[in-house]
Formats: C-alpha cells, sequence, structure tokens
C-alpha cells in the first residue's frame, strides 16, 4: 500500500496528516510522492478562514477522478474543515471514504486498524512486496522511514483554551489537552535516535503547556529544559507561542538551552491596543514589544517572526497606522499577512465586517512592502556573519535563525554544517561553507 497525505494549514495540519498515516506505515505502508502513485490519500484541512476551507472543498472535488480510477482506493477526509462541516462533506461529496473531524483524531489508530483488517485486499493488491512482511518493524526503524526530512514534529498539546474574537481553532479543536512529558521524551529520543535532527514542538498556544510529572507540575520552560537534554537532538523549535505565556523564565530557558534555535515565531496579530482589546488577544503593544526586548537582550541573534490579520471589523486608517507603525519597530524577519475573514459561531462575526474587501486588500498590500523591507534589512545585518545551517537537501536549508539558505557546492542533505552569510538574495541567504 502506498500512502500520500496532503496538509493544508498550519504545522498542525501537517504533524496530524503525518501521524494519520502512522497506523499504516507500522503495517508495512509506503508513502506515496504523489496522488497518483497511492491507494490512500489523507487530506488534512483547515478552516481558518474562509479561503482556506473553499481550497478543501476544491482539492476534495478534485479527488473524484482519482478515486474513481480504482474505486479500492481510500480517500480520508481529516482536520480543522472536516471537523466543522463533516455531514456536508459526507452528502456532497461520496466519493470520500472517510471523514475524521479534528477532535477525533486520537480515535483515527483503531479505526486505522479496522480499515486495514476490513481491506486486506487493498493491501494484497499493493505492487508492494513488503505490504504484510514488515508488521513488527521496531520503533527506531519505523521513524527512520519518516527521517528523510530533516526535521519532525512532535505535537504536546491539543486544542486551545483561549477565545480570541476572529478565531474558529477552539470551537474545532477543544479544550487544551495535554501530552505527558516522558510520552514527549520518548518520541524525542526515538526520532533524534534515528537520525532525525531537528524537532518542533507544537501546540495552538504551545507554551500554554502544563502536565504533572513524578508527583510535580511541568509548565513549558521545564518542557524546553527536559527535552534539550536528550543527547541526540541538535535543533528544537516550537510553535506557536502566546504572548501572555512568554514569561521571563521560558525566555530564561530558551537562552540556556543549547538546542533552542535564536528564533520565534510570535503571533502579535495587530498594532493598535483597540483592535488587540477587540480581538481578545490579552496583551498590549506595549507589553507585546517589551517581551520581544526582553528576548533580543537575552538572546542576541534571535530573529522574530509574527502574524498580522488586516482588516478586523471596526479598523480604521489609523489602528493600521499603528500596526505598521509596530512592524517597523519590531523588524520582523518574516510576517504571515491575512485578510480578516469572518468565521461562523466566532465572537467577531457578530461584528459587521465593515471594512471593505478593496481596503483589505491595499492594507495588505502596503503592510507586505513593509514587511519585505524589514525582512532584507534582517537578512542583511547577517552578512559576513557565522550561521549553523541544516541541510533540507544538497543546496538548500534553514539556519537557526529561520532564514532561508541556499549554497553552491552541494552537501549530503541532512547534514548540519557551519557556513558564512555571504549575500541576499530576495529572501534567501546565500551561504558559504567553512571548514569546520
Ligand atoms: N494558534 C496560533 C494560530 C492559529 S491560526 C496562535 O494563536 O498564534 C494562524 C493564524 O491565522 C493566526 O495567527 C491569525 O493571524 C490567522 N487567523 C486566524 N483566524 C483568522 C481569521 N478569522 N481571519 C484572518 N486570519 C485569521
Ligand atoms: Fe485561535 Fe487565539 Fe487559540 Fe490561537 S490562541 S488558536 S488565535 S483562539
Amino acid at each position: 500500500m502506498k500512502i500520500h497525505t496532503i496538509a493544508l494549514g498550519c504545522q498542525m495540519s501537517v504533524a496530524d496528516g503525518l501521524e494519520m498515516s502512522r497506523p499504516f506505515i507500522e503495517r508495512g505502508a509506503e508513502r506515496a510522492s504523489a496522488i497518483d502513485e497511492a491507494d490512500c490519500v489523507i487530506l488534512t484541512t483547515c478552516t481558518v478562514r474562509d479561503h482556506a476551507e473553499h481550497r478543501a472543498i476544491s482539492l476534495i472535488g478534485r479527488l473524484r477522478a482519482w478515486k474513481e480510477e480504482d474505486p479500492r482506493r481510500l480517500l480520508v477526509v481529516a482536520g480543522c474543515a472536516a471537523e466543522r462541516m463533516g455531514k456536508e462533506v459526507r452528502r456532497r461529496f461520496p466519493h470520500v471514504d472517510l471523514v475524521v473531524g479534528a477532535k477525533s483524531l486520537p480515535r483515527f489508530p483503531a479505526l486505522a486498524a479496522e480499515i486495514l483488517e476490513g481491506r486486506s485486499r487493498l493491501l494484497e493488491s499493493s505492487e508492494s512486496s513488503q505490504a504484510r512482511t514488515v508488521w513488527g518493524l521496531s520503533e527506531t526503524e519505523l521513524e527512520s522511514r519518516d527521517a528523510r526530512l530533516a526535521h519532525g514534529f512532535v505535537t504536546v498539546m491539543r486544542g486551545c483554551n483561549y477565545s480570541c474574537s476572529y478565531c474558529i481553532v477552539p470551537s474545532v479543536r477543544g479544550r487544551e489537552i495535554y501530552r505527558d512529558a516522558d510520552e514527549i521524551l520518548a518520541e524525542v529520543r526515538a526520532k533524534t535516535a534515528a537520525g532525525l535532527k531537528e524537532v518542533t514542538l507544537l501546540g495552538q498556544t504551545v507554551n500554554s503547556y502544563r502536565s504533572q510529572r513524578e508527583g510535580r507540575e511541568i509548565r513549558f520552560p521545564e518542557l524546553l529544559r527536559l527535552v534539550d537534554a536528550v543527547p541526540s537532538l541538535e535543533r528544537l523549535r516550537f510553535m506557536s507561542p502566546h504572548p501572555h505565556f512568554v514569561t521571563a523564565e521560558m525566555i530564561r530557558a530558551m537562552a540556556e538551552c543549547r538546542s533552542v534555535c535564536e528564533h520565534l515565531h510570535l503571533p502579535v496579530q495587530s498594532g493598535s491596543d483597540r483592535i488587540l482589546k477587540l480581538m481578545r488577544r490579552n496583551y498590549t503593544r506595549a507589553s507585546y514589544l517589551e517581551k520581544v526586548g526582553t528576548l533580543r537582550r537575552l538572546i542576541p541573534e534571535i530573529e522574530i517572526t509574527t502574524d498580522i490579520i488586516v482588516g478586523f471589523p471596526s479598523e480604521t486608517d489609523e489602528d493600521f497606522e499603528e500596526t505598521l507603525r509596530l512592524i517597523a519597530a519590531l523588524e520582523p524577519s518574516s510576517v504571515y499577512t491575512f485578510k480578516y475573514s469572518a468565521r461562523p459561531g466566532t465572537l467577531s462575526a457578530a461584528m459587521e465586517d465593515d471594512v471593505p474587501t478593496a481596503v483589505k486588500e491595499d492594507r495588505l498590500a502596503r503592510l507586505n512592502e513593509l514587511v519585505a523591507q524589514t525582512a532584507s534589512r534582517r537578512l542583511s545585518r547577517w552578512i559576513g556573519k557565522p550561521l549553523q545551517i541544516l541541510a533540507d537537501t544538497a543546496t538548500t536549508g534553514r539556519s537557526r535563525q529561520g532564514f532561508k539558505t541556499r549554497w553552491e557546492r552541494p552537501v549530503e542533505s541532512q547534514v548540519l554544517f557551519s557556513a558564512r552569510a555571504a549575500s541576499v538574495e530576495r529572501q534567501t541567504l546565500i551561504a558559504e561553507r567553512i571548514a569546520n
């Protein structure tokens, strides 16, 4: 059996897709690099904006031809959009075999086992002669199949206890559930022992993590320290932290842990305190910038990236100017920028979506222009400086700061090496390898 995962949306969606494919991989399935080569497609969907949901719907529609070519093929539609409109997907797209909403994901492995038992013909008809012979893969062997990538994800919590007024995530993913620290550590150990160099800890507000271990509470900063102590781990990242939980203790742990990369994606959403309040973000422009100031003081090489929403209900030109001023002050090295999209059932959906589309588009374009400037300024500051690069391919990879990098002389992929930044081309640092 060959399995292909397609993830729309955030890294949690990518991680969910990989996790859902595990029960199949454990039973001998292989990864297909294209839809046409696959016997099973797992699509993890996103519902965070209207546009994301439309993409999911159109992709499900286009997968009909693939399914009809061989009805024994298996199409699984999962994730956040599947949670919100599972009924509609079942009704409109009878070619979908299985709909698994984001909240049902923990039950999927058992379901997958049933599918595989009920559909043994699917496995037997597969060209893969290994299909029935590799049941007893050890954890390490299994991970090594997934370790073809230089970096991997480890989910540390699911759900979100916040209620940002624009956001549909809490309603489709539910309340926060934390994974045991020992389970997280076991996964990090297994993955890195199999060759993975870099791990990203994932959660919607990953730094609100807490759990009990040996009778006492572990919070996020301590989780960082525990994971950092895994000797085979080279680089550690985490996504997405919420500014409210960026504490002095968390910053200290980041500064002191050797593996924690000098990069923080810290979504701010707006530079206007009035809008931040309407968004229910639980911080102000000043408190956000103060935390970033501390991060930069204690971790001088850190680069910050962020998310911005333009055109939130009632956003005025002046509110937007404050966002531009915030970006100028923050100097992020990259920003994900979004036009506000009213999502059903959210608090802000009850407000009038009164910023005209043309104004949203104009603000987005102005913001993107400013972001391009600050990003290239940040990149240029690195020229002449040393970088540690993790190769994704023979000539492309990422620095610890999260910069895309490229170089001339091919290296083996997944290798970690020292380099010097030589120049900037668009959003990429051109690097030269330094002999270690
Ligand atoms: N849990 C993460 C992000 C979740 S969604 C966090 O709290 O940071 C990812 C990004 O999508 C958000 O940071 C926000 O910038 C954007 N987003 C979420 N809902 C949106 C909406 N209704 N309209 C436009 N952008 C939205
Ligand atoms: Fe959505 Fe806010 Fe939770 Fe992030 S913190 S998932 S933006 S509700």
